[in-house]
């Protein structure tokens, strides 16, 4: 028996589950994909938003502010790629200009610090790059940029290591409520807890009408990107917003953790999860951006992606407890500024399970860090003496980002090994490069046949299903 079952192991989830994990509890994470961050969380435009956006009053607003300051912590203590860059957002007439006004005013009834008003001058001065039509813009100093998927990893990663089981792999499919406790079924079992938390992203609609009734709707909301190589990346040092419409932020420019040039999203409505990208959705982006940053360089795409925002059909985030059945709380509809509110949601399910009376007993031996090699980035003398330790540290696999085989073997050893190529490439950014795996794919699926005792076929580049390879036998390269 469990005393509190997860559902969905994306940010959201991740977080409950790392604030849960401190306490003498008995917690297991459900997730229907094969991998943590493997939906929203992975697609998205990865900033950790001030704050200044949403209104005051709102759900939004309350847990973007607090979100955003334990984001900065917990990407510390857990060594997750995180910098706080700033953003601006930029007024090219009259109308923006007071919105911009509007956006500084909100962001100080919010909280949020470190907010100016730039002139034209001072905007140009900090990003030379910028249309040289711009009048105004607001200076946002706390927003942060972060590796998203690896935010999302690094909780989990310290649940499980603190006692959370993660289950991987499980669908949830139906809910049953008895008198005192829920059986919760999934693809491949049956899992009885006294508490759920409904984490699923996309499907949390669909998660609350399995255990009572319909009480709210997901209304999928696609937004599509392009991601520039590093040749690029120094075209702006801020995050770069238009000024923010009905439909959400606009598109923006970016500096990336990892060094590259982000430029999206749009907004259109989307059937569930479908993340596929199309030339008009991306011509949109292309030609929207150019009124902030005209001079992108987009023959340095690498690639393209989209995300799904989770917008429900109310305004705010829907966070409390479910209105048709005791001791369900939902975390749903859960859209930007999600990524940035995450932790701060999580503590909020914790306060609503202190409210129920559960005993939340701390710890005595939490396990509160996380460390991961990063080859590239460390001295000679330090490389040297690794490579002395572990020789699989002088392989380079991924020639564009510089990974070794020891950090791809040191990822398989971690409580969430990866199971795919893509997996992989979350964890240790093989394959994030220019070539985008072009060279080390081959060499990442020999590493996890080798290490995972894989036959050839069973390679995944991503989720199940997505076998790389379909027949070897024909004269396809036997190593793989
Ligand atoms: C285009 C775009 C841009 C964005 N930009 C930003 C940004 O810059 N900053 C920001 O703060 N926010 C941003 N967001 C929002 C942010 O990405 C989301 O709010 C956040 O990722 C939501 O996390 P989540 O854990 O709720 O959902 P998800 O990451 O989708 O996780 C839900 C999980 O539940 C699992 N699941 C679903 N159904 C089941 C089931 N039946 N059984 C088991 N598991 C299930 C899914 O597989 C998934 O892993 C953006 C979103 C989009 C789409």
């Amino acid at each position: 028996m469990y005393d509190v079952i997860i559902i969905g192991a994306g940010i959201v989830g991740s977080s409950v589950a790392y604030y849960l994990s401190r306490y003498d509890l008995k917690v297991v994470l459900l997730e229907k994909d094969n991998d943590v961050s493997n939906g929203t969380t992975k697609a998205n435009s990865a900033i950790i938003h001030a704050g200044y956006d949403p209104e005051e009053g709102t759900l939004m607003a309350k847990h973007n502010v607090r979100g955003s300051r334990l984001a900065k912590q917990l990407c510390e203590k857990l060594d997750v790629p995180y910098k706080q860059c700033g953003a601006m957002v930029l007024g090219f007439d009259e109308e923006d200009e007071k919105t911009v006004r509007m956006l500084y005013q909100r962001g100080l009834n919010n909280g949020v610090e470190g907010l100016e008003i730039l002139n034209k001058e001072q905007i140009l001065e900090k990003e030379p790059q910028i249309s040289s039509e711009v009048r105004i813009a607001l200076l946002a100093k706390t927003s942060a940029i972060v590796s998203p998927w690896e935010y999302a990893l690094a909780l989990a990663e310290t649940a499980v290591r603190n006692g959370v089981e993660l289950k991987l792999n499980n669908e949830v499919k139906a809910i049953k409520k008895t008198d005192e406790t829920f059986l919760v079924t999934t693809d491949k079992g049956i899992y009885e807890g006294k508490y759920i938390i409904n984490c699923a992203g996309l499907y949390a609609d669909r998660i609350q009408e399995m255990a009572g009734e319909k009480e709210f709707e997901i209304r999928p909301s696609r937004g599509q990107y392009y991601l520039l190589d590093k040749a690029e990346g120094k075209r702006c040092t801020h995050t770069i917003f238009q000024c923010p419409s009905k439909v959400g932020k606009g598109v923006l420019v970016s500096p990336t953790v990892h060094g590259n040039l982000i430029v999206g999203p749009n907004a259109e409505e989307s059937e569930n999860d479908d993340t596929s990208t199309t030339m008009g959705g991306l011509a949109f982006v292309k030609a929207a951006s150019r009124k902030s940053v005209p001079n992108v360089d987009f023959r340095e795409n690498i690639r393209n992606f989209a995300g799904v925002r989770a917008r429900s059909d109310r305004s705010d985030f829907i966070l409390e407890e479910s209105r048709s059945v005791k001791n369900l709380f939902n975390i749903a509809g859960i859209k930007s500024p999600g990524l940035s509110a995450a932790p701060s949601l999580a503590l909020e399910a914790v306060e609503w399970l202190k409210g129920k009376g559960v005993v939340l007993t701390e710890k005595e031996h939490f396990i509160d860090e996380r460390k991961r090699v990063r080859f590239k980035e460390l001295s000679g003398e330090e490389k040297q003496e690794l490579i002395r330790k572990e020789p699989a540290y002088g392989r380079v696999i991924c020639r564009c980002e510089t990974i070794t085989e020891g950090e791809i073997l040191d990822a398989l050893k971690r409580p969430i090994p990866p199971v795919s190529i893509d997996g992989v490439k979350r964890r240790c950014n093989a394959g994030m490069g220019r070539c985008q795996g072009g060279f080390c794919s081959e060499r990442v699926a020999d590493i996890l046949m080798r290490e995972l005792h894989l036959n050839g076929l069973n390679i995944l580049q991503d989720k199940e299903g997505s076998n790389v390879l379909l027949d070897y036998s024909k004269g396809g390269n036997s190593n793989v």
